[in-house]
């Protein structure tokens, strides 16, 4: 069971307990993709039937910060913990370097993926890197091609929401891989080009505070926050009337 918040349900899930059960849909036959929204997106969903549809449609929703997770527990229904895309990410590839996996990274500025992908060989001893695909392509098919003869098992797709949502409904199983993950700005992280906060505001609840010192440019986004919790209220409300 899901648990729900303003429309977008959520998988109740330890980090320990999503990537084991990343690494179970890696083994399954067929194409799994895995979702990580926060309250950004959320709202984005109430707004977009088909983002809504991709986002719901996913094998694993996982709540990406502390807004969803304070939104369940104001809702009355609690989730375990937050679970945010780019850890998950990095568990994943531990287990995938033992295992023997293989990994294409897709998205971000050209050249980025590339970086990237040689920190992440050298971080993670072991991983194979199937190969890499900067993120402003015009046309999907020939990306899909590449991504179907590289042989990957599993694709983090990187092309901001909710495009990377869409973009795996429609072409996920198309590329031959288990497992697709969106996983918005991470490989600009992996790479190094952008510095996630210092674990001590994460604690506090503050990563996207620190994010917006640092871009400010998405102050527009971000006042989708104060209206995630309005509307978060506003369901209280009406569950308890
Ligand atoms: N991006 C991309 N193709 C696009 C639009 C964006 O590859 O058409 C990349 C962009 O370069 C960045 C990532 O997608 O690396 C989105 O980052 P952002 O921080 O906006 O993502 P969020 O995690 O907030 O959705």
């Amino acid at each position: 069971m899901r648990v729900d918040v303003l429309g977008v349900g959520f998988d109740n899930l330890t980090m320990a307990e999503a990537v084991e059960q990343g690494m179970k849909l890696i083994a399954e036959e067929g194409c799994h993709y895995v979702v990580t929204p926060n309250p950004e997106i959320v709202e984005v969903c109430r707004e977009n039937p088909t983002a809504n549809e991709a986002v719901n449609g996913a094998d694993l929703v996982l709540p990406d910060g502390v807004g969803v997770v304070k939104g369940a527990r104001i809702l009355g229904t609690p989730l375990k913990e937050k679970t945010p895309g780019i850890e998950f990410a990095a568990h994943l590839m531990e287990r995938m370097a033992a295992e023997g996996k293989s990994l294409y990274l897709l998205g971000a500025k050209p050249g980025i993926a590339e970086l990237a992908a040689g920190k992440l060989k050298e971080t993670y001893p072991g991983l194979v890197i199937a190969g890499t695909h900067d993120g402003y392509f015009k046309e999907d098919e020939p990306v899909v091609e590449e991504i179907a003869n590289s042989g990957a098992d599993v694709v983090f797709v990187c092309l901001g929401a909710p495009k990377q949502e869409l973009w795996m409904k429609r072409y996920g199983p198309s590329t031959g891989a288990h497992l697709l993950c969106g996983l918005g700005g991470s490989l600009d992280v992996f790479a190094g080009v952008v510095q996630r906060a210092p674990a001590v505001w994460s604690r506090m609840g503050l990563e996207w505070f620190y994010r917006l010192l640092k871009e400010p440019r998405r102050i527009g986004r971000m006042m989708k926050l104060p209206l995630f919790l309005v509307h978060v209220y506003g369901q209280k409300g009406k569950k308890k009337g």
